[in-house]
């Protein structure tokens, strides 16, 4: 086995995976070692429960990448020759209120109005508005998203360009809270606005959280809650099969432990097992940033990159709760049952709002005005036997649980009964019958699954105002190069953050094709099986 590569890569999340596969198209032979016995990180799909059961272990929402232009140019022929194919489930969405009452989304955005007009017909006039409002601004966001710190204009200089870009800056440091509490008057309509908005487990009353109160309701009103045919490891798969095609290598039971230095240079890393495997031209990491900055001796960091580590927000954890079924949730509605790809129950707004505070306060929730119902097998039924179901609980949580309360193994079934008894008040044919197997994930199952996820927070940090922009993962670090020469950061530690949106990959690859010499834009843009040669400087 060689150990050596252009570029070794320590983490194979999709992120990784995508920086990867640009360096590989650009001629770099690329090594990517990850902890697990799978590469995909939170991009996988497992038989966690019951044969025939393919369930995503993470991810299931892919709505977020569809609009990088890794897929909507298929820049490394992802969807032409590794068939990724998208299904766009409508509804986008049900959710039921604790009076009884219920609320569907649909793709068609006059649908949705006329079900937001059942409760006020000014808050429909408003939704339609946002939509507008945003549409007029998505660009800009989304430029500011896939383009690398310092590699454009600054997010607030792309909106001062705007004619309402004054209206936009203050936007984006309200709250979402600040945002629906403005724009609708209706309690239901609130709940659903903030429950779609928690969507990424952002408490919704955090400053910097606003944007996501246009911005989810966006996406998921242009292509509801998008998921991939046969599940998120189809993304993964596609990504080692370009990698593989292109001398790339992935080894997996591989845990990186330490990065080797060489002069003040990060020439490489070491894993449990003690091997080293060198890199020739640079070391791209996606391990969490808590983590990388213990890997190598304290004096090989400035203090202020220690002191952005020490202040760094890991974010809001998750609880999940995985069912192997014989029937989806029918939620009871008065014109009859009512099943969604995408479906929850949700407080009341205050409810929701205080989730946020109680959780970034330390408080253990017992019951969770939150919940994400997730049935893939509704529009995707090749993931289950014939006739039968996947279903994901998923809902926010603390890590550490107050003394006297036991850890999460003694905990998490009961916690777990408690979110499917929630479930079952909406939706009570969802009976103890139709549950072929249960297996639970606390924040601490969710930590030791994947060491990316500290404390079981999915997302890389939490992204209020201390934690996005050039602020992510540290003030000064922003752009993906670490303080050490020779090691890049990728993955959600970095801007803009985590879920499975493939921005921090591919911008980490703009960044180091920019400094091995290359013009990235024509490496991203070239045919994905061109040849490409590299710069005199890099070879
Ligand atoms: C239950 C759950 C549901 C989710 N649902 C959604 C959703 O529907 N939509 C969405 O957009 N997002 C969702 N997310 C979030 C999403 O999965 C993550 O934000 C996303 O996977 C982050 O991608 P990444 O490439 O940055 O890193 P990750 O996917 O976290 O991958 C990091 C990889 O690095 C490896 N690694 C870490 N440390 C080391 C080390 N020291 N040595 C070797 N390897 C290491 C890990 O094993 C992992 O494979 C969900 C997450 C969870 C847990």
């Amino acid at each position: 086995m060689d150990t050596s590569a252009d570029v070794v890569v320590a983490g194979a999340g999709h992120n990784s995976l995508i920086a990867a596969c640009y360096l590989a198209k650009a001629g770099y032979r690329c090594l990517v070692l990850d902890a697990r016995h799978i590469p995909g990180g939170g991009a996988a799909t497992e038989e966690l429960l019951l044969p025939g059961f393919l369930i995503d272990t993470c991810a299931t929402g892919h709505t977020l990448i569809r609009v990088n232009p890794l897929l909507t140019g298929d820049e490394l022929g992802l969807i032409a020759d590794y068939g990724l194919r998208y299904i766009d489930p409508d509804p986008v969405a049900h959710v039921a209120f604790p009076d009884g009452e219920h609320f569907t989304m649909w793709l068609d955005r006059d649908r949705t109005a006329a079900e937001i007009a059942r409760f006020s017909p000014a808050d429909a006039t408003s939704y339609l508005r946002m939509l507008a409002e945003y549409d007029e601004v998505k660009g800009i966001f989304s430029g500011s998203q896939f383009t690398p710190i310092g590699f454009g204009p600054s997010l607030d200089a792309r909106l001062a360009e705007h004619p309402r870009g004054r209206v936009w800056q203050r936007r984006r440091v309200l709250s979402a809270w600040d945002i629906i509490s403005r724009e609708f008057s209706s309690r239901h309509v609130q709940a659903f606005m903030l429950w779609m908005a928690f969507q990424t487990n952002q408490a919704v009353d955090v400053p910097g959280s606003g944007l996501l109160a246009y911005s989810l309701i966006f996406g998921r009103q242009q292509r509801s809650w998008s998921i991939l045919a046969g599940g998120s490891g189809q993304l993964t798969a596609a990504l080692t099969g370009y990698l593989e095609s292109h001398g790339g290598t992935v080894l997996c039971d591989k845990e990186v432990t330490r990065l080797v230095l060489d002069g003040g240079r990060c020439v490489g890393v070491e894993t449990a097992d003690g091997e080293q495997y060198l890199a020739g031209t640079a070391v791209l990491s996606t391990i969490h940033v808590t983590h990388l900055r213990d890997m190598a001796p304290a004096d090989a960091w400035p203090e202020e990159f220690h002191y952005g580590i020490d202040t760094y927000d890991v974010g809001v954890p998750g609880f999940g709760v995985y069912l192997a079924t014989s029937a989806p949730p029918r939620f009871e509605t008065p014109d009859g049952p009512v099943t969604a790809v995408s479906a929850g129950t949700v407080g009341w707004p205050e409810d929701v709002v205080r989730l946020g505070q109680d959780l970034r306060a330390g408080r253990f929730v017992s019951d969770v005005p939150w919940l994400l119902v997730a049935t893939p097998t509704l529009v995707d039924p090749a993931r289950a036997p014939a006739g039968q179901h996947t279903v994901k609980i998923l809902s926010q949580q603390i890590y550490e649980l107050p003394d006297g309360m036991g850890d999460w193994e003694t905990v998490k079934a009961e916690h777990a009964r408690r979110q499917i008894a929630r479930v079952r008040a909406a939706a009570p044919t969802f009976t103890d019958d139709v549950i072929l197997g249960q297996l639970v994930k606390s924040p601490a199952d969710y930590e030791r699954l994947n060491r990316h996820m500290v404390h079981g927070a999915f997302h890389g940090g939490d992204r209020g105002l201390a934690g996005s922009g050039p602020m992510r993962p540290v003030p000064g670090w922003a752009s993906h190069r670490m303080p050490i020469p020779g090691l890049y950061q990728t993955g959600g530690s970095t801007h803009p953050g985590g879920s499975i949106t493939g921005a921090p990959g591919r911008n980490a690859a703009i960044v180091l094709l920019h400094d091995l010499g290359h013009d990235p834009a024509e490496v991203l843009s070239a045919p994905p099986h061109a040849t490409l040669t590299r710069p005199a400087a890099a070879s």
